[in-house]
């Protein structure tokens, strides 16, 4: 039976004759609206697309203010779901006008026929989710009523205009205009004394035009953003050449790429290069006009990393300095209080230039706030200006403006979604909400939306929804809900992305900042496009995970759970090792693993630079070991960590671990010395043991000559090293020295029992596999040798030993005996603090400008090293990243 028929007789409230039955309604018809409309027809769905505006376009019909265009170049920036469509339009310019974007989704309206199922000039006031009926109603402003059995929310990111919060508006004598609401007929500016409030995109774009128009033009300024010159023309010919030599490669190349433009990962990290060589790659972004290039190709820590960052910001605010004549406005405009990228960078024609023109006025609300708007003009607390035209460029509700706007959307039980969303929106995959069946939003919060070029994600989003209800028709299910597990564990995902980038410190659109009263939190998905796309994909492949489906007869499917447990750069890490089908290390034999480490470790970024490093030669057990030292840039004695690399006790060397090394001389300012013991099989047990041993203790017998601080020194010690490490406090307590002054022991050995949850849940695909921890075993150590303390510590008197720091992670082996040690030695008087890390692996720590996420966790073992060593609390950026507020339940 066609669904509109189950549904007419399923509901009395669609017999109504002012309602429309259709199977989907979608609302809006903007970039989104238009394509999921022509999917659904040709899918065989009845559908209505209800929009407010006049006609299609939905941004590009709304934006029609002087300068309009887009930022991501129109190559990239248009659909790609028909290679007919892309032959039969040709752009032409870079960056498209609105007028020419206009054009185009008309013309794509026009090929598809698509306006005969669009009721324009049709407002959605409110949405209710009918549980008999299994169906929502739709409540509009105009026309029929909707009745539907799936809603989908097309209403676009940045189409809800943010009201002025300046009292006054309406006792202006003068025009007043919105840029995203700018009139179709044509405004005459032409010798006016104009104000404009606001210096995001839209104002950006349309001061240089305004000011050559206008007798005075006078900018109001509370945030200045980073804009970059956009070189507008043809599209440059290296793009166009690679899109037309395989268009199909480069659309597919898009999909997977990070912000939805084909462009490489940027490998190299900024303190790999020169000051010269910086600048020559910052010249070259400056020239090329292109957002995506300059946020992504500088180097690879210009968006993760504070210090990165800051030299990209600085180069901007130098070019600022260079264009602006006068040194006090230039400051003025340059951004000082976000990281480059952390709000979208505009680009620009002439916009810095314009405040060079004897016709322009730039006041700084930050020093001078605006008081109200009167009869005439503008009036700060300073003075007062007289003005023709108030131009608002003060930007979006963004993300959730247009959403919470259908008010009240009434999901299952009564619950509306504004209580739900109260502290910010919860979905899961940013497309669907629990407690909200068949209800979808396209880009909504959660999803990449508006941190990627949207065209891609558009179509990404529209092609799961649409797939996913002829999957639901065909299986005979009515209804498909998230389930409450799903979505707070993409609740736990984004807050676990939003640690990767910069984000977090900005108080943008992006995080709800910009409407008084919202809740603050990072609202876009910030993990990457082709990343979320395979994270929706693989969804689909596990049964529609975290989906509730029903059908007739109480039929339902649910395979609950979350989707990512990973940390977002372990999900990337793990994936790609997985692609490289490296044979088991443990069938290399030992020479032959050792030899793959140290190709492995060539790949991987160099550490960062520290005061000095030096080799040496100490005494071990049984004859000279080398050592590494690193050792701080800050004048001495420093306190001395004596440390131990992980590798089984059978890999690895006193520089296998060096970027970590680095990382820890970095934020503690203590000397780092690596220890080279010796190794099985050729050193079986306890030759490693007792090597760490004897190297404490001649470090700490030495410790003048190396620069260190009189007293005892620190240990510290990463998976056998963080065993070697244990180990050493406890013979140093029985053997009389040396003293100890605390141990950070990260991801450990510390027994023999392989009975522990943790090695049956992470046997496999966490690189360190059981299998390879028993071959480490055995080289080691015989099976009767195991339980001795000196490789079993667990086993051994645990009382009277130094405070400990102990680090575990979730997706490790040695997970619980880590955390068993960490018990233990509480419950024998130990002072002990443990770091339980979610979503990282065995090794997540020591990848260090690899695993990003594993930041907070080193910053925190610094400040439990510093803490032993009896140092203040630092206060510097290299501390762990400030706690984000991502929306969470
Ligand atoms: C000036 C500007 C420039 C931009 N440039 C770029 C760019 O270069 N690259 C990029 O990727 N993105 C850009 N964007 C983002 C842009 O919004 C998206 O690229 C894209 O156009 C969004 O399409 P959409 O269909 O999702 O939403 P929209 O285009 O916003 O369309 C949503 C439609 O829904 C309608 N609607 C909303 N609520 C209701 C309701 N309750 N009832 C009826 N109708 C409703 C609205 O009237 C609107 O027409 C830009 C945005 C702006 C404002």
């Amino acid at each position: 039976m066609p669904e509109a028929m189950v549904a007419a007789r399923a509901s009395d409230a669609t017999n109504s004759a002012t309602t429309q039955t259709v199977d989907v309604a979608v609302v809006g018809a903007g970039f989104a609206g238009l394509y999921i409309l022509h999917r659904l027809r040709k899918a065989g769905f009845s559908a209505v697309v209800l929009e407010e505006g006049g006609d299609v376009g939905g941004t590009w019909y709304w934006n029609r203010y002087p300068g309009a265009r887009c930022d991501i170049q129109t190559i990239d920036y248009s659909y790609t779901f028909d290679p007919e469509l892309e032959k039969a339009w040709t752009w032409s310019e870079k960056y498209a006008t609105q007028p020419e974007i206009l054009r185009y989704l008309g013309f794509v309206a026009d090929r598809y026929d698509l306006r005969r199922d669009i009721r324009f000039g049709t407002k959605v006031k409110q949405a209710t989710w009918d549980e008999a009926g299994e169906r929502w109603q739709l409540a509009t402003d105009k026309g029929a009523s909707v009745s539907c059995r799936h809603y989908i929310m097309a209403t676009g990111c940045l189409s809800s205009p943010k009201p002025p919060e300046i009292d006054g508006v309406k006792d202006f004598k003068g025009e007043v205009y919105f840029t995203g609401r700018w009139p179709h007929e044509e405004v005459n500016l032409k010798g006016k004394r104009i104000a404009v409030i606001g210096t995001g995109s839209s104002g950006i774009q349309s001061i240089p035009i305004i000011a050559e128009q206008a007798a005075q033009l006078t900018v109001f300024q509370r945030t200045p953003n980073f804009a970059l010159p956009a070189h507008n023309g043809t599209a440059p010919a290296d793009r166009k050449t690679m899109l037309e030599s395989d268009r199909a490669a480069y659309r597919e190349q898009a999909r997977w790429s990070l912000a939805g433009v084909p462009y490489p990962q940027q490998m190299d990290v900024s303190w790999q290069l020169s000051d010269a060589e910086r600048r020559e790659r910052f010249e070259k972004a400056w020239a090329a006009g292109d957002l995506v290039h300059i946020l992504t190709q500088l180097w690879a820590d210009q968006a993760v990393d504070v210090d990165g960052n800051k030299l990209v910001s600085e180069l901007v605010r130098e070019k600022i300095r260079g264009v602006v004549k006068d040194p006090d406005i230039a400051e003025a405009l340059s951004p000082h209080d976000h990281p480059f990228g952390a709000k979208r960078p505009c680009l620009d024609t002439n916009y810095y230039a314009t405040y060079n023109r004897p016709n322009v006025t730039l006041v700084n609300l930050r020093q001078e706030p605006i008081k109200a708007i009167t009869a005439s003009g503008i009036t700060t607390d300073k003075r007062s200006f007289d003005v023709d035209v108030i131009v608002f460029a003060t930007g979006f509700d963004a993300m959730t403006g247009a959403i919470m706007a259908v008010h009240p959307i009434t999901g299952r039980a009564g619950k509306s979604l504004s209580s739900v969303w109260a502290q910010g929106p919860q979905t899961y995959l940013g497309l669907t909400v629990a407690g909200f069946p068949n209800l979808f939003m396209i880009t909504g919060p959660g999803s990449p939306s508006v941190l990627s070029n949207m065209a891609v994600s558009i179509e990404q989003h529209a092609d799961w929804v649409v797939d996913r209800l002829v999957a639901l028709r065909e299986a005979g299910f009515t209804t498909m809900e998230a389930t409450e597990t799903a979505q707070t564990g993409w609740a736990r995902h984004m807050a676990d992305c939003a640690t990767l980038t910069l984000h977090r410190l900005a108080n943008t659109w992006y995080t709800g900042a910009n409407v008084p009263g919202k809740a603050r939190g990072v609202m876009p998905y910030t993990g990457g496009v082709g990343p979320y796309r395979s994270i929706c994909n693989e969804v689909v492949s596990g049964g529609m995970l975290g989906f509730r489906l029903k059908g007739p007869n109480g039929a339902e499917q649910c395979n609950d759970g979350e989707v990512v447990r990973l940390q977002p750069d372990v999900r990337l890490v793990l994936g790609m090792l997985a692609q490289m089908n490296l044979p088991p290390i443990e069938t290399m034999g030992a020479q032959g693993a050792r030899d793959f480490l140290d190709e492995f470790n060539k790949a991987r970024p160099a550490g960062r630079p520290v005061g000095e490093v030096g080799e040496g030669m100490l005494q071990g057990a049984d004859g000279p070991l080398p050592y590494k030292l690193y050792r701080p840039a800050t004048p001495g004695p420093h306190p001395i960590v004596v440390y131990f690399h992980g590798g089984g006790w059978v890999l690895g060397d006193q520089q296998s671990d060096d970027p970590f090394c680095r990382d820890m001389c970095r934020r503690t300012g203590m000397i780092i010395v690596s220890v080279g013991y010796r190794h099985a099989p050729e050193h079986r047990f306890p030759a490693a043991a007792e090597d760490g041993y004897a190297a404490t203790r001649w470090i700490a017998e030495h410790a003048a000559e190396f620069g260190g601080k009189p007293g005892p020194v620190l240990v510290a010690g990463w998976s056998a090293g963080g065993n070697i490490a244990a180990v050493t406090c406890q013979l140093a307590r029985d053997r009389g020295g040396p003293p100890i002054a605390g141990q950070l022991l990260v991801c450990p050995v510390t027994d023999c029992s392989f009975d522990r949850p943790s090695y049956t849940e992470n046997a496999a695909g966490y690189f360190l596999t059981r299998g390879l921890m028993f071959w480490f075993w055995d080289l080691y150590c015989s099976p009767a040798d195991r339980t001795d303390p000196r490789v079993s510590p667990l086993r051994g008197k645990l009382e009277g030993l130094p405070p400990a720091y102990i680090v575990t992670c979730e997706f490790d082996p040695l997970r619980d005996e880590g955390i068993a040690y960490g018990d233990a030695l509480a419950k024998a008087g130990v002072p002990v603090e443990q770091l339980r890390a979610h979503g990282q692996f065995h090794s997540s720590f020591t990848m260090v400008d690899v695993i990003i996420t594993g930041v907070s966790g080193r910053a925190k073992m610094a400040e439990a090293l510093r803490g032993f060593a009896g140092l203040p609390k630092q206060e510097s950026e290299r501390r762990a990243p400030p706690e984000i507020n991502v929306a969470a339940k």
